[in-house]
């Protein structure tokens, strides 16, 4: 086990750590009892399975790293095309992931992907004020779009890229990983289903230690804003899906590090409470200095969590229940591939999608009370 403690987690360490290296003590009681977290998820390979051909917008970190690997996993869906500002690193890329150079696209001439019907579906991979342009010129190019969190920069982007899936009568997905892979379903269910008694808090934390203070996750034209719009949305949307409500009010506080040269235009660290209709609170951190990595469900008759919860790999879940504590094993599944295998399926079969525009909407729309309530003092913001 590392002794790598949280705060020294850098983003693309903390995605990708193994569990172990996150686990504190046990919270509460005696008699803890671990198994195997994690067990493997094996398939039969399909055989003739009919597969959706995506194109890739925007090489970088996410699109290199976690999504090109996962289509080898992945039973519905095809790499087919790129698209990217640099010529010569798609074709390095085309080489390695068989991509035929004919599918390789710039920003200038992506339009003409219209042309192409080797193409089903576009995935956005850019930073976040270019998801709203990219989106809807794929969707008016005739693709299904998969749209990289957070939706956009604002909520009337976000309308604007619904409306255009909605002129297009094509599919709208924004890429929330999490809802793909077991862990977090297992939490939702024993939330829904009352394993341990009704949900009476909600409690969720999002944060890692941000790098180099010239990335454009720290320009706020092009990220929006700060450790919220990045990784404080996974709280956002953990406390929702989680609560199976929706919020009616939020209040929050911004804090962040004087003279810190990563924190000139874009927040440090939020702290937010939304109520929900049923009268069930949650409490939510979003950070850029600090480790966090933690969904908690406080129930009737004990509680369960997950830590590391939004990680790459790795996640744990524990059960509290009368003074003992029971780790969960479930599969292991790669969270890119079950998302777009969904995905394709929804295009293959005419479904709708798990996290449809409208969610992302929905975050943006929270997101932006979080913010009112932090420029005002940490005033009630009410949400219709
Ligand atoms: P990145 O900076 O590594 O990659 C961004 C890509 O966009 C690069 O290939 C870059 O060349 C390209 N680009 C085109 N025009 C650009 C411009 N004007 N400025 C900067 N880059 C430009 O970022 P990333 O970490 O891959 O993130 C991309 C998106 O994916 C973001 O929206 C982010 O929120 C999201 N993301 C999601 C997850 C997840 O787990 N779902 C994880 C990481 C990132």
């Amino acid at each position: 086990m590392s002794d790598r403690r949280e705060t020294d987690l850098t983003r693309r360490g903390f995605l990708q750590t193994a569990g172990g290296s996150l686990i504190a003590a046990p919270l509460i009681g005696a008699g803890v009892t671990t198994a195997a977290a994690q067990v493997p998820d094996i398939k039969l390979p399909a055989v003739g399975q009919k597969r959706a051909r995506w194109a890739l917008v925007g090489l970088g970190n996410l699109a290199i790293n976690q999504v090109m690997p996962a289509f080898a996993k992945t039973e519905k869906s095809e790499l087919k095309a790129f698209v990217s500002g640099r010529r010569e690193k798609a074709e390095t890329l085309a080489k390695k992931y068989g991509v035929d150079p004919k599918h390789i696209y710039s920003y200038d001439n992506f339009d003409t992907i219209a042309n192409d019907p080797e193409i089903d579906i576009v995935y956005i991979i850019l930073p976040n004020s270019m998801h709203a342009e990219y989106t809807i010129r794929a969707l008016k190019a005739g693709k299904h779009v998969l749209c990289e969190k957070p939706m956009a920069n604002n909520v009337k982007d976000c309308e604007a890229m619904i409306a255009a899936a909605k002129a297009a009568n094509k599919k709208l997905a924004i890429g929330y990983r999490l809802r793909h892979e077991p862990f977090n379903q297992t939490m939702i269910k024993m939330a829904r289903e009352r394993e341990l008694g009704a949900t009476r808090h909600i409690s969720c934390e999002a944060g890692f230690s941000i790098g180099d203070p010239k990335q454009w996750r720290l320009r706020k034209p092009m990220a929006g804003g700060g450790s919220m719009m990045d990784i404080g949305i996974y709280a956002l949307n953990a406390a929702r899906y989680l609560s199976g409500e929706e919020p009616v009010e939020v209040q929050a506080m911004s804090y962040t590090t004087p003279n810190d040269p990563r924190f000139v235009e874009v927040e440090e660290s939020t702290v937010f409470q939304m109520r929900f209709p049923s009268g069930l609170m949650a409490n939510c951190t979003s950070h850029y200095g600090a480790g966090m990595n933690r969904f908690r469900v406080f129930a009737e008759k004990g509680s369960f969590e997950l830590q590391p919860a939004l990680s790459y790999s790795g996640l744990r879940m524990q059960v509290y229940r009368g003074g003992v504590s029971e780790e969960r094993s479930l599969p292991v599944r790669d969270h890119f591939a079950s998302e777009m295998d969904h995905f394709s399926d929804c295009v293959l079969m005419g479904t709708d999608p798990l996290t449809p525009g409208e969610e992302g909407l929905r975050d943006m729309r929270i997101i932006t009370s979080i913010y009112e309530s932090a420029a005002g003092g940490g005033k009630t913001v009410k949400l219709t």
